[in-house]
């Protein structure tokens, strides 16, 4: 979980990107910010719409939609194309990779510096310059293992 200061600091990050793209900070894009903090999950625009539909009843899947679509353009919150299945949103912007269980669907995050600073192979110069990496890592997690 988040500490409050960190809270703040996401908060304050939103308000300056916002401020600087020339959008305002509404109720609602602050509401959907909120949500997607708190949310570990990768939740879907729709499981947000879900969950947001509890404080806010009058919030449509549209506007979801499109404020995802605008922090994503802001860097806000990053689209996962998991499986090129389902887009889902990550509001960690931290260098990070995934683990997805194939039984529970689950996506959780994982770390590995030793990845992110290795040496690309060679013949990738063949193919472009890469920009980004992002590992989709697929198996059962320890709670369908039964292990957990
Ligand atoms: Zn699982
Ligand atoms: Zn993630």
């Amino acid at each position: 979980m988040e500490s409050p200061e960190q809270n703040q600091q996401n908060f304050d990050k939103l308000k300056q990107l916002c401020d600087k793209a020339g959008i305002k900070l509404t109720h609602q894009r602050l509401e959907i910010f909120k949500e997607l903090l708190v949310a570990r999950d990768h939740p879907s625009a729709e499981l947000i719409h879900i969950r947001l539909q509890e404080r806010m009843p009058t919030i449509s899947i549209d506007t979801v939609y499109r404020t995802l679509a605008t922090f994503d353009e802001l860097g806000i919150v990053k689209k996962l194309h998991v499986a090129n299945e389902r887009t889902l949103f990550d509001s960690n912007m931290d260098v990070h990779h995934h683990f997805i269980c194939s039984r529970c669907k689950k996506v959780a995050d994982l770390y590995w510096p030793d990845f992110d600073k290795s040496t690309l192979p060679g013949n990738i110069s063949k193919l472009g310059e890469v920009n980004s990496r992002h590992l989709e890592l697929h198996g059962v997690c320890t709670e369908c293992l039964g292990l957990k």
